[in-house]
Protein backbone atom coordinates (compact mmCIF):
# COMPACT_ATOMS: atom_id res chain seq x y z
CA UNK A 1 0.00 0.00 0.00
CA UNK A 2 1.59 3.51 -1.42
CA UNK A 3 1.51 5.72 1.47
CA UNK A 4 3.11 8.67 -1.33
CA UNK A 5 4.33 10.92 1.27
CA UNK A 6 0.79 10.80 2.77
CA UNK A 7 0.88 10.71 6.96
CA UNK A 8 -2.01 8.24 7.74
CA UNK A 9 -3.37 7.03 11.22
CA UNK A 10 -5.96 4.80 11.82
CA UNK A 11 -8.90 4.66 15.08
CA UNK A 12 -11.20 1.83 15.08
CA UNK A 13 -13.92 1.39 17.53
CA UNK A 14 -11.42 3.76 20.12
CA UNK A 15 -8.37 1.74 19.31
CA UNK A 16 -5.15 3.15 17.50
CA UNK A 17 -4.47 0.75 14.74
CA UNK A 18 -1.45 0.57 12.13
CA UNK A 19 -2.81 1.73 8.62
CA UNK A 20 -1.24 -1.40 7.45
CA UNK A 21 -3.26 -3.59 8.51
CA UNK A 22 -6.35 -2.10 10.03
CA UNK A 23 -9.17 -3.96 9.05
CA UNK A 24 -12.58 -5.08 10.19
CA UNK A 25 -14.81 -8.24 10.52
CA UNK A 26 -16.00 -10.13 7.68
CA UNK A 27 -19.37 -9.97 9.42
CA UNK A 28 -19.74 -6.42 9.93
CA UNK A 29 -22.83 -5.00 8.29
CA UNK A 30 -21.63 -2.80 6.39
CA UNK A 31 -19.05 -4.86 4.35
CA UNK A 32 -21.97 -7.51 4.00
CA UNK A 33 -25.08 -5.00 3.29
CA UNK A 34 -23.58 -1.37 2.93
CA UNK A 35 -25.46 -0.84 6.48
CA UNK A 36 -23.07 2.39 6.65
CA UNK A 37 -23.06 6.09 6.91
CA UNK A 38 -19.76 8.30 6.62
CA UNK A 39 -18.19 11.75 6.38
CA UNK A 40 -15.06 13.69 5.08
CA UNK A 41 -13.77 16.04 7.13
CA UNK A 42 -11.51 18.77 5.49
CA UNK A 43 -8.82 20.23 7.96
CA UNK A 44 -7.47 23.92 7.38
CA UNK A 45 -4.43 24.97 10.24
CA UNK A 46 -5.08 21.81 12.47
CA UNK A 47 -8.66 22.97 12.35
CA UNK A 48 -11.68 20.89 11.26
CA UNK A 49 -13.85 23.51 9.08
CA UNK A 50 -17.24 22.67 9.75
CA UNK A 51 -17.46 20.11 11.98
CA UNK A 52 -20.78 20.93 14.00
CA UNK A 53 -22.41 20.71 10.60
CA UNK A 54 -20.51 17.27 9.36
CA UNK A 55 -21.81 15.56 12.55
CA UNK A 56 -25.21 16.64 11.95
CA UNK A 57 -25.16 15.19 8.62
CA UNK A 58 -23.40 12.16 9.97
CA UNK A 59 -26.47 11.92 12.59
CA UNK A 60 -28.82 12.84 9.95
CA UNK A 61 -27.78 9.96 7.62
CA UNK A 62 -27.76 7.75 10.60
CA UNK A 63 -31.45 8.24 11.69
CA UNK A 64 -32.34 7.89 8.08
CA UNK A 65 -30.83 4.17 8.10
CA UNK A 66 -31.61 3.05 11.72
CA UNK A 67 -28.36 3.37 13.05
CA UNK A 68 -27.48 4.07 16.69
CA UNK A 69 -24.12 6.51 16.33
CA UNK A 70 -21.84 6.97 19.31
CA UNK A 71 -21.97 10.02 21.39
CA UNK A 72 -20.72 13.07 19.25
CA UNK A 73 -18.40 14.01 22.43
CA UNK A 74 -17.22 10.53 21.60
CA UNK A 75 -16.73 10.81 17.92
CA UNK A 76 -15.03 14.48 18.44
CA UNK A 77 -12.61 12.82 20.99
CA UNK A 78 -11.89 9.83 18.26
CA UNK A 79 -11.11 12.48 15.28
CA UNK A 80 -9.25 15.06 17.61
CA UNK A 81 -6.67 11.95 18.56
CA UNK A 82 -6.53 10.73 14.85
CA UNK A 83 -6.11 13.96 13.28
CA UNK A 84 -3.14 14.50 16.08
CA UNK A 85 -1.97 10.99 15.30
CA UNK A 86 -1.51 12.43 11.51
CA UNK A 87 -0.15 15.25 13.01
CA UNK A 88 -2.59 17.21 10.74
CA UNK A 89 -2.08 20.87 9.53
CA UNK A 90 -4.08 20.21 6.09
CA UNK A 91 -5.66 17.04 5.49
CA UNK A 92 -8.80 14.97 5.85
CA UNK A 93 -10.42 13.07 8.65
CA UNK A 94 -12.76 10.04 7.01
CA UNK A 95 -15.75 9.39 9.38
CA UNK A 96 -17.20 5.84 8.75
CA UNK A 97 -19.76 4.20 10.99
CA UNK A 98 -21.45 0.90 10.55
CA UNK A 99 -24.29 -1.05 11.95
CA UNK A 100 -21.82 -3.59 13.42
CA UNK A 101 -21.09 -6.85 13.22
CA UNK A 102 -23.11 -10.27 13.29
CA UNK A 103 -24.03 -13.61 11.41
CA UNK A 104 -25.33 -12.81 8.14
CA UNK A 105 -28.57 -12.26 7.82
CA UNK A 106 -30.83 -9.48 6.28
CA UNK A 107 -32.06 -8.56 10.26
CA UNK A 108 -29.65 -8.83 12.74
CA UNK A 109 -31.09 -10.89 15.76
CA UNK A 110 -29.08 -8.93 18.83
CA UNK A 111 -28.56 -5.56 19.12
CA UNK A 112 -25.18 -4.63 17.63
CA UNK A 113 -22.63 -1.92 18.39
CA UNK A 114 -21.85 0.04 15.70
CA UNK A 115 -18.11 0.03 13.80
CA UNK A 116 -16.46 3.26 14.32
CA UNK A 117 -13.29 3.58 11.68
CA UNK A 118 -11.34 7.05 11.83
CA UNK A 119 -8.99 7.36 8.87
CA UNK A 120 -6.62 10.70 9.26
CA UNK A 121 -5.07 11.73 6.19
CA UNK A 122 -2.53 14.70 6.46
CA UNK A 123 -1.44 16.15 3.02
CA UNK A 124 1.23 19.01 2.19
CA UNK A 125 -1.19 21.80 2.06
CA UNK A 126 -1.06 22.85 -1.14
CA UNK A 127 -5.36 22.95 -1.92
CA UNK A 128 -5.69 26.13 -1.45
CA UNK A 129 -4.34 29.19 -2.72
CA UNK A 130 -3.68 27.86 -6.65
CA UNK A 131 -5.02 28.33 -10.22
CA UNK A 132 -8.08 26.25 -10.36
CA UNK A 133 -7.76 23.73 -12.44
CA UNK A 134 -10.50 23.00 -14.76
CA UNK A 135 -12.17 19.77 -14.98
CA UNK A 136 -14.30 18.05 -18.29
CA UNK A 137 -17.89 16.74 -17.34
CA UNK A 138 -20.28 14.17 -19.21
CA UNK A 139 -23.95 13.87 -18.25
CA UNK A 140 -24.63 10.10 -17.66
CA UNK A 141 -28.03 8.91 -16.65
CA UNK A 142 -29.16 8.68 -12.68
CA UNK A 143 -28.71 4.97 -11.77
CA UNK A 144 -28.35 5.44 -7.84
CA UNK A 145 -31.45 5.01 -5.16
CA UNK A 146 -34.31 7.89 -4.54
CA UNK A 147 -32.35 8.64 -1.41
CA UNK A 148 -29.23 10.09 -2.46
CA UNK A 149 -29.24 12.90 0.74
CA UNK A 150 -28.47 10.12 2.75
CA UNK A 151 -24.73 9.75 3.05
CA UNK A 152 -24.30 6.17 2.62
CA UNK A 153 -21.05 4.17 1.69
CA UNK A 154 -23.16 2.57 -1.00
CA UNK A 155 -21.12 4.21 -3.77
CA UNK A 156 -21.26 1.80 -6.37
CA UNK A 157 -23.45 4.26 -9.17
CA UNK A 158 -21.39 7.11 -8.29
CA UNK A 159 -17.74 4.81 -9.09
CA UNK A 160 -19.51 3.53 -12.05
CA UNK A 161 -20.60 7.04 -13.03
CA UNK A 162 -16.74 7.98 -13.09
CA UNK A 163 -15.81 5.07 -15.13
CA UNK A 164 -17.91 6.02 -17.98
CA UNK A 165 -16.94 9.78 -18.03
CA UNK A 166 -13.24 8.43 -18.10
CA UNK A 167 -14.18 5.62 -20.67
CA UNK A 168 -15.45 8.73 -22.80
CA UNK A 169 -12.50 10.74 -22.13
CA UNK A 170 -14.50 13.29 -19.42
CA UNK A 171 -12.90 13.81 -16.20
CA UNK A 172 -15.87 13.44 -14.33
CA UNK A 173 -19.96 12.85 -14.86
CA UNK A 174 -22.96 14.88 -14.37
CA UNK A 175 -26.35 12.87 -12.86
CA UNK A 176 -29.28 13.50 -14.86
CA UNK A 177 -32.87 11.89 -13.81
CA UNK A 178 -35.62 12.90 -15.30
CA UNK A 179 -34.11 15.33 -17.82
CA UNK A 180 -32.87 17.30 -14.89
CA UNK A 181 -29.00 17.54 -14.09
CA UNK A 182 -28.71 16.58 -10.31
CA UNK A 183 -24.95 16.59 -9.04
CA UNK A 184 -21.28 14.65 -9.36
CA UNK A 185 -20.43 11.35 -8.41
CA UNK A 186 -18.56 13.13 -5.63
CA UNK A 187 -19.74 16.72 -5.60
CA UNK A 188 -22.55 19.02 -6.14
CA UNK A 189 -22.83 21.57 -9.31
CA UNK A 190 -23.44 25.53 -9.98
CA UNK A 191 -23.80 27.13 -13.18
CA UNK A 192 -23.45 30.81 -13.46
CA UNK A 193 -26.73 32.09 -15.48
CA UNK A 194 -27.26 36.10 -15.69
CA UNK A 195 -24.48 36.65 -13.49
CA UNK A 196 -26.16 34.50 -10.46
CA UNK A 197 -25.57 30.97 -9.55
CA UNK A 198 -27.79 28.40 -10.09
CA UNK A 199 -28.17 24.99 -8.89
CA UNK A 200 -30.16 22.14 -8.01
CA UNK A 201 -32.40 21.96 -4.95
CA UNK A 202 -31.77 20.35 -1.71
CA UNK A 203 -34.50 17.13 -2.26
CA UNK A 204 -33.94 13.77 -1.55
CA UNK A 205 -31.88 13.49 -4.93
CA UNK A 206 -28.79 15.11 -4.49
CA UNK A 207 -26.41 15.32 -1.24
CA UNK A 208 -26.87 18.70 0.45
CA UNK A 209 -22.95 19.56 0.15
CA UNK A 210 -21.33 21.38 3.06
CA UNK A 211 -19.57 23.21 0.55
CA UNK A 212 -22.66 23.79 -1.69
CA UNK A 213 -24.18 25.70 1.71
CA UNK A 214 -20.68 27.64 1.79
CA UNK A 215 -20.82 28.83 -1.42
CA UNK A 216 -24.38 30.04 -1.29
CA UNK A 217 -23.61 31.87 2.34
CA UNK A 218 -20.44 33.46 0.23
CA UNK A 219 -22.20 34.11 -3.23
CA UNK A 220 -25.26 36.02 -1.05
CA UNK A 221 -22.09 38.18 0.34
CA UNK A 222 -21.20 38.90 -2.94
CA UNK A 223 -24.81 40.45 -3.45
CA UNK A 224 -24.91 37.11 -5.80
CA UNK A 225 -28.69 35.96 -7.00
CA UNK A 226 -28.62 32.52 -5.90
CA UNK A 227 -31.35 30.60 -7.56
CA UNK A 228 -31.74 26.70 -6.21
CA UNK A 229 -33.90 25.65 -8.96
CA UNK A 230 -34.41 22.44 -11.39
CA UNK A 231 -31.69 22.57 -14.22
CA UNK A 232 -32.04 20.88 -17.51
CA UNK A 233 -29.07 20.47 -19.90
CA UNK A 234 -30.16 22.55 -21.52
CA UNK A 235 -29.78 25.88 -19.18
CA UNK A 236 -26.68 23.91 -18.42
CA UNK A 237 -25.30 24.44 -22.10
CA UNK A 238 -26.59 28.00 -22.06
CA UNK A 239 -24.89 28.72 -19.10
CA UNK A 240 -21.64 31.16 -18.91
CA UNK A 241 -19.59 29.21 -16.48
CA UNK A 242 -20.19 26.16 -14.38
CA UNK A 243 -18.07 24.46 -11.05
CA UNK A 244 -18.50 21.43 -9.15
CA UNK A 245 -18.02 21.95 -4.94
CA UNK A 246 -17.04 19.36 -2.38
CA UNK A 247 -15.29 19.36 1.16
CA UNK A 248 -11.83 17.83 -0.90
CA UNK A 249 -11.73 19.53 -3.94
CA UNK A 250 -13.52 23.07 -2.64
CA UNK A 251 -14.44 24.24 -6.22
CA UNK A 252 -13.26 23.27 -9.62
CA UNK A 253 -14.30 25.24 -12.70
CA UNK A 254 -15.76 23.18 -15.61
CA UNK A 255 -14.33 23.64 -18.79
CA UNK A 256 -16.35 21.58 -20.73
CA UNK A 257 -19.71 19.90 -20.48
CA UNK A 258 -20.85 16.98 -23.21
CA UNK A 259 -18.53 18.30 -25.69
CA UNK A 260 -19.39 22.23 -25.55
CA UNK A 261 -16.42 24.28 -24.19
CA UNK A 262 -17.02 27.10 -21.91
CA UNK A 263 -15.37 30.66 -23.13
CA UNK A 264 -11.70 31.64 -21.75
CA UNK A 265 -10.85 32.30 -19.43
CA UNK A 266 -11.42 29.09 -17.22
CA UNK A 267 -12.27 30.13 -14.25
CA UNK A 268 -14.73 32.84 -15.13
CA UNK A 269 -14.96 35.90 -13.25
CA UNK A 270 -17.78 34.95 -10.82
CA UNK A 271 -16.09 31.30 -10.21
CA UNK A 272 -12.93 33.29 -9.49
CA UNK A 273 -15.08 35.38 -7.03
CA UNK A 274 -16.74 33.14 -5.28
CA UNK A 275 -13.49 30.88 -4.99
CA UNK A 276 -11.49 33.70 -3.47
CA UNK A 277 -14.05 33.89 -1.10
CA UNK A 278 -14.67 30.76 -0.50
CA UNK A 279 -10.79 30.68 1.02
CA UNK A 280 -11.55 33.58 3.01
CA UNK A 281 -14.57 31.90 4.79
CA UNK A 282 -12.02 28.84 5.61
CA UNK A 283 -9.11 31.01 6.80
CA UNK A 284 -11.78 33.02 8.72
CA UNK A 285 -13.45 29.81 10.52
CA UNK A 286 -10.14 27.79 10.50
CA UNK A 287 -7.07 30.31 11.59
CA UNK A 288 -9.47 31.96 14.18
CA UNK A 289 -9.64 29.12 16.08
CA UNK A 290 -6.18 27.98 16.53
N1 LIG B 1 -22.68 15.01 -3.62
C1 LIG B 1 -22.16 13.77 -3.42
C2 LIG B 1 -22.84 12.60 -4.05
C3 LIG B 1 -21.02 13.60 -2.61
O1 LIG B 1 -20.51 12.37 -2.40
C4 LIG B 1 -20.38 14.75 -2.07
C5 LIG B 1 -19.13 14.60 -1.26
N2 LIG B 1 -19.41 14.18 0.03
C6 LIG B 1 -20.95 16.01 -2.31
C7 LIG B 1 -22.10 16.09 -3.09
C8 LIG B 1 -20.33 17.26 -1.73
O2 LIG B 1 -20.57 17.33 -0.34
P1 LIG B 1 -19.59 18.12 0.63
O3 LIG B 1 -19.47 19.50 0.09
O4 LIG B 1 -20.27 18.08 1.95
O5 LIG B 1 -18.28 17.40 0.61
Amino acid sequence: MSTEGVRRAVIINGHETAYESASTHIEDRGYQFGESVYEVLAFYSGTPLRLSEHLSRLSRSAVAIGLELPSSESLIRDIARAAGMADIVTGSVYIQVTSGVSPRAHIAQEKLSPTVTIIAQATPPDRTGLPLVPITCVTVPDERWARCNIKTTNLLPNVLARKTAIQRGYDDALFVRDGLILEGPSNNVFFVRNGGLLTPPANNFILEGITRAAIIEVARKLRLEVRQEPVTPEAAYGSQEAFITSTIMNIRPISVIDGQRYPSPIPGPVTDAVYENLLRLIDDETNAKT
